[in-house]
Formats: structure tokens, sequence, C-alpha cells
């Protein structure tokens, strides 16, 4: 397990949580928190968008790092899982991840609203670390990917 405290710390509970993966998730929550000024408000409410944005930034990250060919890997999705939980969302989410980042060639410079929600509701009903529920929240109408472009903004200037 990691987080980030109100002092805008990460976290670790063990040093087996030392890895990779945990610390590109927080570091986009980081992001989100300044984005959305955390620090300044109870931001409860947005958990659930915040996961499901974490879970698309990884997503758009490894459909570039495989140049758009999602029907040829097999891999599990962040947002919308692998294999048979896959089948009733791939078309229209690779549809949507190919338009965003030109076929798989660039980081996207700016993300659909509706597909954004959208997705945010599949996310919810299909995740099971991070179901919809009283705790998580999706399709929430104000919570706009301001990190997600913070990041790919960044990704976008700084490594050419
Ligand atoms: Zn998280």
């Amino acid at each position: 397990m990691a987080g980030v405290s109100n002092k805008g710390n990460l976290m670790f509970n063990t040093r087996g949580d030392i890895q990779a993966q945990n610390l590109k998730h927080e570091w986009i929550h980081l992001t989100q928190y300044q984005k959305h000024n955390r620090f300044n408000k109870n931001i409860d409410d947005i958990q659930g968008m915040m996961e499901w944005e974490v879970a698309l930034v990884q997503d758009i990250l490894y459909f570039v790092e495989i140049k758009g060919k999602a029907d040829e890997v097999a891999h599990h999705w962040a947002a919308v899982g692998s294999g048979e939980e896959l089948e009733p969302y791939r078309e229209e989410y690779f549809t949507w991840l190919r338009k965003m980042t030109n076929n798989g060639t660039s980081y996207p410079h700016n993300i659909d609203d509706i597909s954004f929600m959208d997705f945010s509701k599949i996310f919810g009903a299909t995740s099971r670390e991070y179901p919809a529920s009283s705790a998580y929240i999706y399709g929430t109408p104000n919570y706009r990917p301001y990190a997600l472009e913070e990041l790919f903004r960044q990704a976008n200037e700084n490594c050419k």
C-alpha cells in the first residue's frame, strides 16, 4: 500500500511497497492534488474520478509504448481489464485511445470530456479495486482531467 499524506509526502506501508508501479500511481495523484487544490479542501467526493484518471494515464502510456497495436498484445488495461471483461468495451475504448494519441504516435493534447465521463462509469462498473460505491463516485460532471492534461503537456514539452 502507498499513499500521499495531507502534507503532500509520499508514504509506503512497507519496503516492499516501494516499487515503480506504486510510485507512478502516487505521482499522478500528487499532480491531481495540486490541480484540484487538495490541500485546501476536502476532495473525498472525487476519489473515484481520480482513480479512474490514474488508470487512463497508465493505459495511454502503454498504448503509445506499443504504438497503438492494442489488438496484437494481451494486456490488462487498467481502465477496462482484459479477456472477457474487456470485450464489450474493446472497440470503443481503443478507438478513443487511437483518436487521442494520433494512432499511438503521440501523447494527447486534449481529452474529450464526454468520453472521459462515459468511461469513468465503465471503470466504476468493472474495477475490482475501485468499484462504484459511496466511496467511489463516477461521472462527476465538474471533474475535468486537468492533471492528465498537465502530465502530458509536460511530457510533450520535455520528452521529445
Ligand atoms: Zn490511487
